[in-house]
């Protein structure tokens, strides 16, 4: 099916008179920077998953809160649609825009407007990068802990719409774990302050639900997150393994012996040889497969965590296990892995990136599928992921310009996260949803569940102008993609369409 916005499906949206916006927008917000001609829009048209692009009716640039509150309250007046946009590193067209809406970005808001080493956080806005609020804490010996591999373009916005995660999210959390408070903007302009500096706040747990929403709910003009003091040490460990399988149970018996890496990473022959020849990280090329496993605290700690864990991949059938000598070697280590999907980029015109989380005990079979499966439809397949968490990310190589082998991809994409929830897992681990999980949404979730997701979506945003046609599917979708019951042409509940 189509992952484009599609009106007839996705619900209508209102024909907008351009100019008389463009003019309301400049009265609005004076400072905010308007772009409107086709060639500004252009580079606008798409987040990191590129196979899907549509120009938007207008880009906004604002640089304070407060004109992001404008530009909202103006939008609404409007009742134009807005989809917010960090660096557009999104992987699951979360910030693919509508042709018909306002695109609003927020990558002027870059400031970081303080650093507490005493309470150990950070106030920062939302357009400032992952990678920058860890540089600026350093000085005082602390770092924020979720590290996607894009964490040097991507925002802590995104971060949060994503609720985002990265090696390190075994030991540390994903970005709900360590966000402690969001400024939010409503799409009437209401400014919300959720969470609090303190671990706990009264009333519902609105941050949590606030997190990991993909821009559905409010707009992100500020974020306070926690900060950790930086481990004594971080030791890593290369393991190559003879058969994939082996290489995915060795992953639950670290786990099952106890011990929490900072980061527990897989890799598969065909990602190995891609960032080798990239990185020159100093991986076995050989390999059928490799695990990297960091382990950080005091050195004593890590010291004995590392034989141990030698200990476990020598009994899964590691062919080789060894220590990265030094510091330079483990971030050799990790580059390779962090540039993994750029690398894969190299070997192919193309590559779809999968996320979706499978229970760790499913990890052999799961793989052994999606090799099948890269079988029977003739694409390759390229594996590196998230081994300790579960999150699976398929890498599906093809070529735009071959004759249906974008459609082909995308079949086997649905049918890898229709695995993923078969084992008991789930269709999305970091990535989200965005546009181009929204049909696997209605295998996930039945239609109660997803009238829940209508009813929050109401509660924050009556006239569903922020981001729409992402992440909840209408019923109508479901009823097309064929997931949910029609009767007698109804669906279920009608009142529900437009959503
Ligand atoms: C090479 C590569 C590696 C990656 N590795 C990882 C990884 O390890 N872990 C991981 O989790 N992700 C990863 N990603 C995906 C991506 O980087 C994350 O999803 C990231 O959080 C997106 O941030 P962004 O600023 O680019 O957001 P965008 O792509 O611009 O937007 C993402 C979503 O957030 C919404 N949004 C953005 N800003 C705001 C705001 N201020 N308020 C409300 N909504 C907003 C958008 O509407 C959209 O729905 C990777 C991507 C790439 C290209």
């Amino acid at each position: 099916m189509n992952l484009l916005y599609d009106e007839a499906i996705d619900g209508p949206l209102p024909d907008i008179d351009r100019p008389a916006l463009i003019k309301a927008l400049r009265e609005a917000a004076p400072g905010a920077a308007l772009l409107h001609e086709a060639e500004q829009l252009r580079p606008y048209e798409c987040d990191g998953l590129s196979a899907y692009r549509t120009v938007p009716l207008l880009v906004v640039l604002p640089e304070t809160a407060e004109q992001v509150q404008a530009i909202l309250r103006c939008c609404h007046r409007f009742q134009v649609p807005v989809v917010a946009r960090g660096a557009g590193t999104g992987l699951s067209g979360g910030a693919l825009p509508l042709a018909k809406g306002v695109l609003l970005s927020l990558a002027r808001l870059k400031r970081i407007l303080e650093v507490d080493p005493v309470s150990c956080v950070a106030r920062v806005q939302p357009g400032v990068r992952n990678l920058a609020i860890s540089e600026a804490a350093a000085p005082h010996g602390l770092y924020y802990a979720p590290d996607p591999s894009s964490q040097i373009a991507c925002t802590i916005g995104g971060n949060v719409a994503e609720n985002a995660g990265g090696v390190h999210c075994l030991k540390y959390g994903l970005t709900v774990h360590n966000v402690l408070r969001v400024d939010v903007i409503t799409m009437d302009g209401e400014r919300l302050t959720l969470g609090s500096e303190a671990l706990d706040s009264p009333g519902l747990d609105l941050l949590a639900l606030f997190i990991g929403s993909e821009g559905l709910l409010g707009v992100v003009v500020e974020v306070t997150v926690k900060l950790l003091p930086k481990p004594e040490v971080a030791k890593v460990l290369l393991a190559s393994f003879d058969d994939v399988a082996k290489a995915g149970r060795a992953v639950s018996d670290i786990i099952a012996a106890g011990v929490v890496p900072g980061g527990l990473e897989m890799m598969d022959n065909l990602s190995i040889r891609a960032a080798e020849d990239f990185i020159h990280a100093g991986y076995p090329v050989d390999a059928a497969a490799i695990l990297l496993c960091e382990l950080d605290g005091v050195e004593a700690d890590v010291a004995a965590d590392c034989e141990r864990v030698r200990a476990v991949l020598i009994n899964a059938g590691a062919v080789d296990c060894r220590l990265a000598r030094d510091e330079n070697e483990r971030k050799q280590f990790w580059a390779g892995r962090k540039n993994a999907f750029p690398a894969v980029g190299r070997i192919s015109p193309d590559y779809y990136c999968m996320d979706g989380t499978i229970p760790k005990r499913a990890l052999p079979m799961v793989l052994e599928k999606i090799g099948e499966l890269s079988e029977h439809y003739g694409l390759r397949v390229a594996n590196v992921f998230h081994a300790g968490d579960g999150n699976m990310h398929p890498l599906i190589l093809f070529d735009a310009n071959q004759p249906g082998e974008l459609e082909r991809a995308e079949e086997i994409g649905g049918k890898i996260l229709e695995l993923c929830v078969e084992v008991g897992g789930s269709i999305t681990g970091e990535h989200g949803v965005g546009r181009e999980k929204i049909n696997q949404m209605c295998t996930q979730f039945n239609h109660d569940e997803l009238e829940t997701f209508h009813a929050v979506k109401f509660a924050f945003d009556p006239d569903a102008l922020l981001n729409p046609g992402k992440n909840v599917p209408t019923l109508a979708r479901c009823a097309e993609f064929g997931r949910l019951h029609v009767h007698h042409g109804q669906l279920p509940h009608p009142h529900l369409e437009r959503f």
